[in-house]
């Protein structure tokens, strides 16, 4: 065959193009609408944050390769962190990894814990590079599915342990969910330890929106219940707590054993990332309490705007618990399919949205939905709900 036939993708990522982001985004540009697709925020995070960067750049702290497993002051700082708000302690040493944001924690840890064959249970919708790295991995991806009830998605416990197999070799959670806004309560976490531990499961938990949770919501680790810390890859991320998605410092937390195998993945991706970044990103675990109290306040106000305007313009609301997302149902605006909604916004109204159906196997199931990000400026976030009241009409 010449290589003009063959396609260039593999067969692995055939299906895995491009992201929905890249063209919702691209129109966004095209059109001048507000984008309210991809979740970043448009202000940057603490000053004081952004100028121990550059006094880490300065002093010439990080611009050469860091140690591989990240420098030892972000590594004592992820440790620390995870002992303060949680109780769990991790030795800085053996035990932390930092990596190049959570999204390489995530496809490291893949790569390093599956074998070809291996079936990955992920709640569906899932966060869209869960499905690529799974399948870069050679795993196969078994989607449970969050299914909406009384005003959230929820997660089906029967289902869940209906959906393990002999070939289930891993767990992958994400709690606060993306795109739902869901978090599983400490019941249903107790359900899925027992279930891991009873199936002897391994666990990789995504928990990149640990500090961003609202109302009486509460961020329960999973590696914080019995058993599980032995069996649990804890990633998290410094790009959405501290408002720098760019800087791209996330880390593992996870006993000696996993570290090494994650490890052995990473090394061979970015090798090492961000160098001065991660002295900044240590200075940031460091920040009292007030700093994560205000953010969460600030980010519960956002919310609640958008929730707000978003059923005030006549779309059913999920009402999220936590994350930068809120999740809507377009059916009582007469519509019905998520994507061809999304593709005609820009024009119509002037905002970007995302269909949630790109982060489902079941499209159909997941058709109706479509996600709008509120970590954004309020006064963006006036104006999109000015500008969405006008669909109705
Ligand atoms: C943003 C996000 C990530 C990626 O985090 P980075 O640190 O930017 O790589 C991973 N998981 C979820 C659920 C996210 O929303």
């Amino acid at each position: 065959m010449t290589s003009s036939a063959r396609p260039f993708l593999n067969r692995r990522l055939a299906e895995f193009g491009t992201t929905v982001f890249a063209e919702m985004s691209a129109l966004a540009v095209k059109t001048g609408a507000i984008n309210l697709g991809q979740g970043f925020p448009d202000t940057d995070g603490p000053e004081e944050i952004r100028e121990a960067a550059v006094r880490a750049l300065r002093d010439g702290r990080g611009n050469q390769y860091p140690p591989g497993p990240g420098v030892p002051e972000l590594r004592t700082a992820v440790a620390a962190h995870q002992q303060r708000h949680y109780g769990l302690s991790y030795d800085p040493d053996t035990e932390v990894l930092v990596t190049a944001g959570a999204t390489e924690a995530i496809a490291a840890s893949l790569l390093a814990l599956l074998e070809p064959g291996d079936e990955v249970i992920a709640l569906e919708p899932y966060y869209d590079s869960y499905a690529a790295c799974i399948a870069m991995a050679g795993g196969t991806r078994v989607p449970v599915t969050l299914h909406p009830h009384e005003g959230a998605f929820r997660l089906d416990l029967d289902e869940l342990r209906d959906a393990v197999t002999d070939r289930t070799r891993l767990l992958l959670l994400n709690t606060p969910h993306n795109p739902t806004g869901t978090v599983l309560t400490r019941a249903e976490l107790a359900a899925v330890a027992e279930l891991a531990l009873e199936r002897d499961l391994l666990v990789v938990t995504d928990e990149v929106y640990e500090h961003l949770v609202f109302d009486t919501a509460e961020h329960v680790p999973l590696a914080s219940f019995p058993g599980m810390r032995e069996r649990t890859v804890t990633i998290s991320s410094a790009g959405k707590t501290y408002s720098f998605t760019g800087w791209k410092v996330g880390w593992i937390t996870a006993p000696p054993a996993l570290v090494t195998a994650v490890r052995s993945a990473k090394q061979y991706l970015t090798y090492v990332a961000s160098g001065p970044f991660q002295y900044a990103v240590a200075e940031a675990l460091a920040l009292p309490d007030s700093y994560l109290s205000g953010f969460r306040a600030d980010m519960e106000t956002r919310r609640n705007l958008l929730v707000s305007g978003l059923a005030e313009a006549g779309f059913d609301v999920y009402r999220p618990a936590g994350t930068y997302f809120v999740t809507t149902d377009i059916r009582p605006l007469g519509e019905s399919d998520g994507f061809a909604f999304c593709r005609d916004l820009p024009e119509r109204a002037g905002v970007v949205a995302i269909p949630n159906a790109v982060f489902y196997d079941h499209r159909e199931a997941g058709a109706p939905f479509v996600r709008f990000a509120f970590c954004k400026r309020t006064s963006v976030l006036e104006e999109a709900v000015r500008r969405l009241k006008t669909l109705g009409g």
